[in-house]
């Protein structure tokens, strides 16, 4: 029988965002040669050129739920446009990031199909069939479960971390698709999203970003944030933040990393004056390479630390930020 994996291809600010593409990399990948990627694109006013990414990408079958009542993410409404997409597809899997919005939808898609889920993988083995495994960090990563879906558990839903996962491959512009548009019922909804503030700079989604500067208490005071801004700038990165920054009103919740914020996993994460605390960690402690700055030698980051560096962050910042503006276009060159 053709395997059919559903993935919900989530957009942002007018495009497709990158978890969607490793979404559809890993649909791929368990769908196997013989099976189907199928793309759920719902919104009001989607970007135009997603389904067209998403079949390059190597989406089979992009559906388009189209309605102003999917302008901003009402879980109702977007859960009836998964559940026609199921429908529609009729998939053994269904993958979603594991973002805010993703977080919300797969239990509640995982209830409503009576099936199982599997939040927040950061590697699939195998063709997620019965052996398949989904791996995912537990303990601020301080260890890995491997799970697997039971045999005939019905509907698998599974959101997978973003940036762990290999995007899909451009497969070309010449390949071919089909898109159809998506009927669906708007259920009554309960909630309504009246304005939308946001309060994070925001130039680059810091749950996706490649390079994390984090600030903490130690930067003491919103002013303390503009070197490294300007090191994220450099880098091409995000800026972020410990919640001990965040209380103390030197910037806004929506750049709060740990247990209680966004969980990152870039690159690079540069931790500067954060002291490390298990709830911190929790939220970043999967990053491929940490660099920490910190006047105390004996502050527990330095123990989840590639790179650590003892020194003022008002010094060391602005030294790196320079040496790196005057090295890195040489880079590579
Ligand atoms: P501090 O612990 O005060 O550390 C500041 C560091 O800066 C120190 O190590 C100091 O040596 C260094 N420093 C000071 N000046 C300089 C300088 N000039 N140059 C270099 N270094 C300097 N925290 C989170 O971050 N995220 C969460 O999601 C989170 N969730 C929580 C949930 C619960 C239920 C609880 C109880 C706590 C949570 N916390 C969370 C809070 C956490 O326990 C810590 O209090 C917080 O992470 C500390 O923030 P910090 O490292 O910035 O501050």
């Amino acid at each position: 029988m053709t395997k059919t994996v559903l993935i919900w291809a989530e957009c942002r600010d007018g495009s497709l965002r990158r978890v969607a593409l490793e979404a559809l990399g890993a649909a791929r990948r368990l769908a196997g040669d013989d099976g189907e990627v199928h793309a759920l694109l719902a919104g009001s006013g989607i970007p135009s050129g997603a389904a067209n990414a998403l079949i390059e990408h190597g989406a089979n079958v992009v559906l388009v739920a189209e309605d102003p009542a999917l302008s901003s993410f009402v879980p109702e409404a977007y859960l009836a446009a998964l559940q026609a997409a199921v429908d529609a597809a009729q998939p053994e899997t269904v993958l979603l990031g594991h973002t805010a919005a993703g977080r919300e939808l797969a239990p509640r898609l995982a209830a409503a199909r009576e099936g199982g889920h599997i939040a927040d993988v950061v590697a699939i083995e195998g063709d997620g069939s019965d052996a398949g495994l989904f791996t995912r960090p537990l303990y601020a990563g301080k260890a890995f479960e491997r799970r697997s879906f039971a045999p005939g558990g019905g509907l698998r839903v599974v959101t997978i971390r973003p940036n762990n996962l290999p995007p899909a491959d451009e497969l070309g512009s010449g390949r071919s698709g089909s898109v159809r548009p998506l009927p669906f019922t708007v259920p009554p909804l309960y909630t309504a999203v009246r304005s939308l503030v946001r309060r994070a700079g925001g130039r680059i989604d810091l749950a996706e970003a490649d390079v994390v500067v984090s600030g903490g208490r130690g930067v003491h005071s919103a002013a303390g944030f503009e070197p490294l801004q300007a090191l994220a700038d450099v880098l091409g990165g995000a800026v972020g933040a410990s919640r001990g920054a965040c209380d103390a009103g030197y910037c806004g919740y929506g750049l709060q990393i740990g247990q209680t914020g966004k969980v990152v996993t870039p690159q690079l994460y540069i931790a500067c004056g954060i002291s490390g605390a298990i709830q911190h960690l929790a939220g970043m402690s999967q990053s491929k390479v940490i660099v920490a700055i910190n006047k105390d030698a004996d502050a527990p980051i330095f123990g989840v630390a590639d790179y650590g560096i003892v020194g003022d962050l008002f010094e060391i910042v602005p030294l790196l930020t320079d040496e790196l503006r005057r090295t890195l276009p040489t880079i590579g060159a």
